[in-house]
């Protein structure tokens, strides 16, 4: 969210940054409904939303060793969901020595899909508009 403060009557609004479109310079306001120009910072706002923190690997592992399919939740939630049937009824079965058996499935399940999320979001980090040098 940012903050639009118009220069002529101090009226302000919270915007979604994203309801703003980039090519967008003059506002006109509501209240007094004289024209004004964006700051531009606005301009360079929405390139700098894009950075989302990767998972913690660390927090992922411990989650899954403590809390096993609930921990998954932190890095999969569909996988959660599916270790979490998976495991009960495996525990139903074998009276909970089945447990076992997916509780370490379910550490390494948690671990790959973090570590393939962070990979993506680096990946979509990277290919961001980049100079590609000439090779002629
Ligand atoms: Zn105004």
């Amino acid at each position: 969210m940012v903050e639009i403060t118009c220069p002529h009557c101090n009226y302000s609004k919270n915007m979604p940054a994203e309801k703003i479109p980039s090519n967008l310079l003059w506002i006109r306001c509501p209240k007094c409904e004289k024209k004004f120009q964006l700051p531009h910072y606005l301009n360079i706002q929405p390139q700098q939303v894009i950075s989302i923190p990767t998972k913690n690997m660390g927090l992922s592992i411990i989650l899954t060793v403590l809390f096993g399919p609930l921990g998954m939740l932190y890095s999969t939630i569909p996988g959660g969901i599916i270790m979490l049937v998976i495991s009960f009824f495996i525990a139903i079965f074998t009276l909970g020595l089945g447990l076992i058996i997916t509780w370490p499935i379910c550490i390494i399940w948690g671990a790959v899909s973090t570590s393939s999320y962070n990979q993506k979001l680096l990946s979509n980090q990277s290919s961001r508009p980049e100079i590609f040098p000439q090779t002629r």
